[in-house]
């Protein structure tokens, strides 16, 4: 094999544990440079029957790329980046944040933004089907990848785009995913690059791929409104979802963000219950048109007006950035001083569902904040448990939380992806025939089941911090 095992302990060590907190262990650690290396590694693991779990930043929060055995493939040597036109042919490993750098020195933007971009790589954020804030008008990940290489776990080397056909001989699943934002289970594909994007590392390995880019917009600006209360907030994320040209994003905060953001901003009002930050893309020409209009929906709605922070120059947003990245920082201090995971959720409910969701959320009798993607009805609940017994109380709520959305017409993930931590659970949404399908088409393509074992299709596994 052209690519060296590591079996350092203290190598490997390296790459045991994902942003979920959970580990694994590894014999063997591969760090191969090119295609066809991947494609030999996977020959061989089909022969010998070797689970080979692929890595590439782990920031995954479900333990997707944490190895339960067998060896862990880091992708981290497959970089290049190259911009042709309004496109952008990316190795798997480069990091979102240098695709924003270099985007920009052209005067263009790649819209997926999720909240990790400066240290997720492009084919941890391809294989799971990343989202961001911005996906409210842009989509998720999927509809910025114009075609990929992909090494599939048989060892085949495959450049694909959707004029690719699925094989005949691959079963087709016959689940649907439900209407709403969406990041679980295989994607109802129609073509190879679809099938692909969102398989969480079990299908196959994007080494490279090509990105659709945008012009920079010329102007965007930040709305950071405050309300009394959740009927207030509410009504003006109806508003704002109709405010047209359609916002990049619409973002909740609830009453105990604003406590972690107090703490280091001081002067944030205290009758302030609700944050929503919107942002929206506009020309210099009509950005004041835009800020007055945004003013006024804020006022009908009942927003503490003198405290609206509009930001449109980069010291502004600058600001409104620092008050978001508290949040972030004020949860990881509290998780850290509790010593115990933290619980989060990621379920998605159709528009008629948002408002029963959030009394659900707002009813858990559990230290929590909530935040999120509130324009695609995409919320973070976070579960602050305490000590085992509150960490187990909170994966019981967790699950309550899930039937609920469920019961709306909702889907266990929306944009984290399944991984292992949620493998148990996809059932519930797909059915146990979902299960047998989608394991029919996973031994189509992976006989010996050599990739990704225990993403996705699997059974549960133990949180640790
Ligand atoms: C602070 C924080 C904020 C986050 N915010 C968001 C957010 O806003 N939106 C969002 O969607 N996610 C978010 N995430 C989750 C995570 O960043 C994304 O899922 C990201 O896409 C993972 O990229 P990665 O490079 O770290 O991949 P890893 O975590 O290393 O791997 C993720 C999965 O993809 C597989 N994989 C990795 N590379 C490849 C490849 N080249 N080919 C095939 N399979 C591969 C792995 O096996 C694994 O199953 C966040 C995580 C953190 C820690």
């Amino acid at each position: 094999m052209a690519a060296a095992l590591v079996t350092d302990p203290q190598v490997i060590a390296g790459y045991l544990r994902d942003a979920s907190n959970t580990t694994g262990h590894s014999e063997g650690l591969l760090r191969p440079g090119s295609t066809g290396e991947i494609a030999e590694i996977f020959a061989l693991a089909q022969l010998k029957n070797m689970p080979i779990t692929l890595s590439a930043e782990r920031t995954s929060t479900t333990g997707g790329p944490v190895p339960h055995g067998g060896w862990v493939l880091s992708t981290e040597r497959l970089g290049g980046l190259e911009i042709r036109g309004d496109q952008l042919r990316v190795g798997a490993a480069v990091r979102l944040g240098e695709i924003q750098e270099a985007a920009a020195e052209h005067g263009l933007f790649y819209p997926p933004d999720p909240t990790s971009w400066e240290s997720c790589s492009v084919g941890g954020t391809i294989a799971c089907n990343a989202s961001g804030a911005r996906s409210f008008r842009y989509g998720p990940t999927r509809p910025w990848v114009l075609s990929a290489e992909v090494v599939w776990a048989d060892g085949r080397i495959q450049e694909v785009d959707r004029q690719t056909p699925i094989p005949a001989d691959w079963p087709a699943p016959s689940w649907q995913p439900p209407g709403v934002k969406n990041a679980t289970g295989f994607y109802p594909a129609d073509n190879l690059l679809d099938l692909i994007i969102g398989s969480e590392g079990t299908l196959g390995l994007v080494t490279a791929a090509t990105l659709r880019l945008l012009p920079l917009p010329e102007q965007v600006f930040s709305v950071l409104a405050l309300f009394p209360d959740r009927r207030s907030g509410l009504d003006f994320v109806h508003q704002a979802r109709s405010l047209p040209p359609k916002p990049r994003l619409i973002e909740w905060y609830d009453a105990n963000c604003l406590a972690l953001i107090r703490a280091r901003i001081p002067e944030l009002p205290a009758q302030a219950r609700v944050a929503v930050w919107v942002e929206q893309e506009t020309d210099l020409e009509n950005e004041d048109n835009a800020i007055w209009s945004w003013a006024e929906r804020i006022a009908a709605c009942g927003g503490l007006e003198d405290h609206t922070l509009l930001a449109h120059d980069p010291a502004s947003l600058q600001k409104l950035l620092h008050i978001r990245h508290a949040i972030p920082a004020g949860i990881n201090e509290q998780v850290a001083r509790n010593g115990m995971p933290k619980v989060g959720t990621d379920f998605s409910v159709p528009d008629s569902g948002l408002e029963e969701m959030m009394a659900a959320y707002d009813s858990v009798q559990m230290d929590h904040v909530l935040f999120g993607h509130v324009g695609d009805n995409h919320l973070h609940l976070n579960l602050l448990p305490t000590d085992p017994e509150e960490l187990k109380a909170a994966w019981g709520i967790w699950e309550a939380l899930y039937d609920r959305a469920l019961s709306l017409g909702g889907t266990l993930s929306a944009e984290h992806g399944v991984g292992k931590l949620k493998a148990p659970y996809l059932r519930k949404l797909v059915g146990a025939q979902g299960i047998q399908e989608f394991e029919a088409l996973k031994r189509a393509i992976d006989p010996a089941w050599i990739l990704g074992r225990g993403t996705l299709l699997a059974a549960p596994i133990t949180t640790s911090v």
